[in-house]
Protein backbone atom coordinates (compact mmCIF):
# COMPACT_ATOMS: atom_id res chain seq x y z
CA UNK A 1 0.00 0.00 0.00
CA UNK A 2 0.90 3.54 -0.62
CA UNK A 3 2.68 4.96 2.24
CA UNK A 4 0.08 7.73 3.90
CA UNK A 5 -0.83 9.36 7.40
CA UNK A 6 -3.79 9.36 8.97
CA UNK A 7 -5.08 12.34 10.66
CA UNK A 8 -6.92 11.33 13.60
CA UNK A 9 -9.73 14.09 13.73
CA UNK A 10 -13.53 13.88 12.95
CA UNK A 11 -13.46 17.92 12.74
CA UNK A 12 -13.58 19.03 9.19
CA UNK A 13 -12.42 22.77 10.28
CA UNK A 14 -9.16 22.03 11.71
CA UNK A 15 -8.93 19.38 8.54
CA UNK A 16 -9.40 21.73 6.42
CA UNK A 17 -6.28 23.58 8.20
CA UNK A 18 -4.72 20.99 8.49
CA UNK A 19 -4.50 19.47 4.34
CA UNK A 20 -3.12 22.89 4.08
CA UNK A 21 -0.30 22.60 5.89
CA UNK A 22 0.63 19.32 5.34
CA UNK A 23 0.20 19.95 2.26
CA UNK A 24 4.33 19.48 0.95
CA UNK A 25 5.28 16.67 3.05
CA UNK A 26 5.23 14.40 0.48
CA UNK A 27 2.60 11.78 1.62
CA UNK A 28 -0.59 12.23 1.08
CA UNK A 29 -2.41 12.93 4.44
CA UNK A 30 -6.11 11.33 4.84
CA UNK A 31 -8.68 12.35 7.39
CA UNK A 32 -10.58 8.76 9.25
CA UNK A 33 -13.10 8.97 7.31
CA UNK A 34 -11.74 8.78 4.24
CA UNK A 35 -9.47 5.83 5.64
CA UNK A 36 -13.15 4.67 6.60
CA UNK A 37 -11.90 4.47 10.31
CA UNK A 38 -13.98 5.67 12.80
CA UNK A 39 -13.29 5.03 17.09
CA UNK A 40 -14.81 6.33 19.91
CA UNK A 41 -11.04 7.84 21.92
CA UNK A 42 -11.72 8.38 25.62
CA UNK A 43 -9.17 10.90 25.90
CA UNK A 44 -8.51 10.64 29.47
CA UNK A 45 -5.17 12.32 29.28
CA UNK A 46 -4.13 15.42 31.63
CA UNK A 47 -2.30 17.25 29.15
CA UNK A 48 -3.17 18.07 25.60
CA UNK A 49 -0.19 15.98 24.68
CA UNK A 50 -0.85 13.40 26.44
CA UNK A 51 -4.58 13.35 24.71
CA UNK A 52 -2.71 13.54 21.02
CA UNK A 53 -0.65 10.56 21.93
CA UNK A 54 -3.50 8.46 23.12
CA UNK A 55 -5.79 9.35 19.82
CA UNK A 56 -2.47 8.79 17.55
CA UNK A 57 -1.55 5.28 19.26
CA UNK A 58 -5.15 4.18 19.15
CA UNK A 59 -5.61 5.07 15.40
CA UNK A 60 -1.97 3.25 14.63
CA UNK A 61 -3.21 0.32 16.53
CA UNK A 62 -6.63 -0.35 14.61
CA UNK A 63 -5.21 0.17 11.38
CA UNK A 64 -1.63 -0.47 11.70
CA UNK A 65 -0.38 2.43 9.41
CA UNK A 66 1.45 6.24 10.44
CA UNK A 67 -1.47 8.65 12.19
CA UNK A 68 -1.16 11.71 13.63
CA UNK A 69 -3.52 12.93 16.04
CA UNK A 70 -3.70 16.75 17.27
CA UNK A 71 -5.33 17.70 20.93
CA UNK A 72 -6.24 21.41 21.52
CA UNK A 73 -8.05 24.02 22.63
CA UNK A 74 -8.47 27.31 24.34
CA UNK A 75 -6.86 28.39 27.54
CA UNK A 76 -8.39 31.76 29.85
CA UNK A 77 -6.33 32.69 31.94
CA UNK A 78 -8.92 34.66 34.39
CA UNK A 79 -10.64 31.16 34.24
CA UNK A 80 -7.60 29.26 35.53
CA UNK A 81 -6.58 28.31 32.00
CA UNK A 82 -10.36 26.74 31.36
CA UNK A 83 -11.83 24.98 29.57
CA UNK A 84 -8.24 24.05 28.33
CA UNK A 85 -8.39 19.92 27.84
CA UNK A 86 -12.24 20.17 28.01
CA UNK A 87 -12.82 22.96 25.24
CA UNK A 88 -14.57 20.65 22.80
CA UNK A 89 -16.43 19.00 26.07
CA UNK A 90 -17.10 22.29 27.22
CA UNK A 91 -21.35 22.47 27.93
CA UNK A 92 -21.26 19.42 26.10
CA UNK A 93 -20.20 18.15 23.38
CA UNK A 94 -22.91 19.09 20.83
CA UNK A 95 -23.90 22.73 22.21
CA UNK A 96 -23.63 25.10 19.74
CA UNK A 97 -20.45 27.20 19.64
CA UNK A 98 -22.67 30.72 19.72
CA UNK A 99 -23.93 29.60 23.05
CA UNK A 100 -20.55 28.73 24.55
CA UNK A 101 -18.90 31.68 23.24
CA UNK A 102 -22.11 33.73 24.56
CA UNK A 103 -21.36 31.88 27.89
CA UNK A 104 -17.33 32.89 27.94
CA UNK A 105 -18.03 36.33 27.46
CA UNK A 106 -20.49 36.33 30.34
CA UNK A 107 -17.80 34.73 32.28
CA UNK A 108 -15.69 37.59 31.55
CA UNK A 109 -18.11 40.26 31.62
CA UNK A 110 -16.44 43.65 33.53
CA UNK A 111 -12.95 41.89 33.53
CA UNK A 112 -10.46 44.84 32.23
CA UNK A 113 -7.88 43.98 29.15
CA UNK A 114 -4.98 43.10 30.81
CA UNK A 115 -6.95 40.02 32.70
CA UNK A 116 -8.68 39.09 29.37
CA UNK A 117 -5.57 37.00 28.14
CA UNK A 118 -5.61 33.64 26.77
CA UNK A 119 -4.29 31.57 24.12
CA UNK A 120 -5.02 28.88 21.83
CA UNK A 121 -2.32 25.31 22.77
CA UNK A 122 -2.01 22.34 19.81
CA UNK A 123 0.21 19.10 20.53
CA UNK A 124 0.65 16.70 17.79
CA UNK A 125 1.75 13.35 18.44
CA UNK A 126 2.88 11.15 15.12
CA UNK A 127 3.10 7.50 16.32
CA UNK A 128 4.52 4.74 13.69
CA UNK A 129 3.34 1.26 13.42
CA UNK A 130 6.95 0.55 15.34
CA UNK A 131 5.72 2.09 18.56
CA UNK A 132 7.64 5.11 17.69
CA UNK A 133 6.60 8.39 18.95
CA UNK A 134 6.89 11.74 18.20
CA UNK A 135 5.75 15.48 19.91
CA UNK A 136 5.63 18.91 18.87
CA UNK A 137 3.60 21.66 20.25
CA UNK A 138 2.58 25.39 19.53
CA UNK A 139 0.67 28.24 20.87
CA UNK A 140 -1.11 31.50 19.75
CA UNK A 141 -1.44 34.12 22.31
CA UNK A 142 -4.14 36.49 21.96
CA UNK A 143 -7.00 38.06 24.60
CA UNK A 144 -11.30 37.31 24.90
CA UNK A 145 -12.71 39.73 22.95
CA UNK A 146 -16.43 41.45 23.88
CA UNK A 147 -18.17 40.33 21.34
CA UNK A 148 -18.68 37.31 18.92
CA UNK A 149 -16.72 38.54 15.42
CA UNK A 150 -15.84 37.14 12.17
CA UNK A 151 -17.32 34.56 10.11
CA UNK A 152 -14.04 32.10 8.93
CA UNK A 153 -12.06 29.60 11.11
CA UNK A 154 -13.94 27.32 13.69
CA UNK A 155 -14.89 27.28 17.62
CA UNK A 156 -13.47 30.17 19.64
CA UNK A 157 -11.76 31.69 17.09
CA UNK A 158 -14.95 34.48 17.19
CA UNK A 159 -14.30 35.24 20.84
CA UNK A 160 -10.42 35.17 20.23
CA UNK A 161 -9.44 38.55 19.82
CA UNK A 162 -5.36 39.29 18.03
CA UNK A 163 -4.63 42.80 19.19
CA UNK A 164 -1.87 43.41 16.89
CA UNK A 165 -4.62 42.66 14.05
CA UNK A 166 -7.13 44.21 15.45
CA UNK A 167 -9.60 41.65 14.76
CA UNK A 168 -10.59 38.29 15.73
CA UNK A 169 -8.93 34.86 14.51
CA UNK A 170 -12.70 34.27 12.98
CA UNK A 171 -11.87 37.19 10.74
CA UNK A 172 -8.33 37.05 9.70
CA UNK A 173 -8.10 34.47 6.33
CA UNK A 174 -7.75 30.84 6.29
CA UNK A 175 -4.05 31.14 5.40
CA UNK A 176 -3.01 34.03 7.90
CA UNK A 177 -4.47 31.63 10.51
CA UNK A 178 -2.06 29.16 9.57
CA UNK A 179 0.83 31.59 9.69
CA UNK A 180 -0.52 32.31 12.98
CA UNK A 181 -2.31 29.71 14.99
CA UNK A 182 -0.98 27.37 17.62
CA UNK A 183 -2.07 24.19 15.21
CA UNK A 184 0.01 25.76 11.67
CA UNK A 185 3.28 26.05 14.46
CA UNK A 186 2.82 22.74 15.75
CA UNK A 187 2.09 21.26 12.47
CA UNK A 188 5.29 22.96 10.75
CA UNK A 189 7.84 21.84 13.42
CA UNK A 190 6.50 18.42 13.05
CA UNK A 191 6.99 18.51 9.28
CA UNK A 192 10.78 19.53 10.03
CA UNK A 193 10.62 16.45 12.04
CA UNK A 194 9.37 14.40 9.65
CA UNK A 195 11.95 15.77 6.53
CA UNK A 196 10.13 14.66 3.35
CA UNK A 197 8.85 11.26 3.82
CA UNK A 198 8.36 10.32 -0.01
CA UNK A 199 11.93 8.88 0.03
P1 LIG B 1 -9.95 18.53 20.31
O1 LIG B 1 -8.54 18.96 20.03
O2 LIG B 1 -10.60 17.93 19.11
O3 LIG B 1 -10.09 17.76 21.56
O4 LIG B 1 -10.83 19.83 20.55
C1 LIG B 1 -10.31 21.08 20.59
C2 LIG B 1 -11.41 22.12 20.76
O5 LIG B 1 -10.73 23.34 21.10
C3 LIG B 1 -12.17 22.42 19.48
O6 LIG B 1 -13.34 21.70 19.35
C4 LIG B 1 -12.44 23.91 19.63
O7 LIG B 1 -13.51 24.12 20.49
C5 LIG B 1 -11.21 24.42 20.36
N1 LIG B 1 -10.20 24.85 19.39
C6 LIG B 1 -9.02 24.25 19.09
N2 LIG B 1 -8.37 24.93 18.12
C7 LIG B 1 -9.16 25.97 17.80
C8 LIG B 1 -9.03 27.01 16.85
O8 LIG B 1 -8.07 27.12 16.06
N3 LIG B 1 -10.04 27.88 16.81
C9 LIG B 1 -11.12 27.81 17.62
N4 LIG B 1 -11.31 26.86 18.50
C10 LIG B 1 -10.32 25.93 18.60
Amino acid sequence: MEKRIIFATGNEGKMKEIRMILADLGVPVVSMKEAGVSADIVEDGKTFAENAAIKARAIMELTGEIVMADDSGLEIDYLDKAPGIYSARFMGEDTSYTIKNTALLEKLKGVPDEERTARFVCAIACVFPDGTLLESYGTMEGRIGYEIRGENGFGYDPIFYLPEYGCSSAEISPEKKNELSHRGKALRAMKERLGNMRD
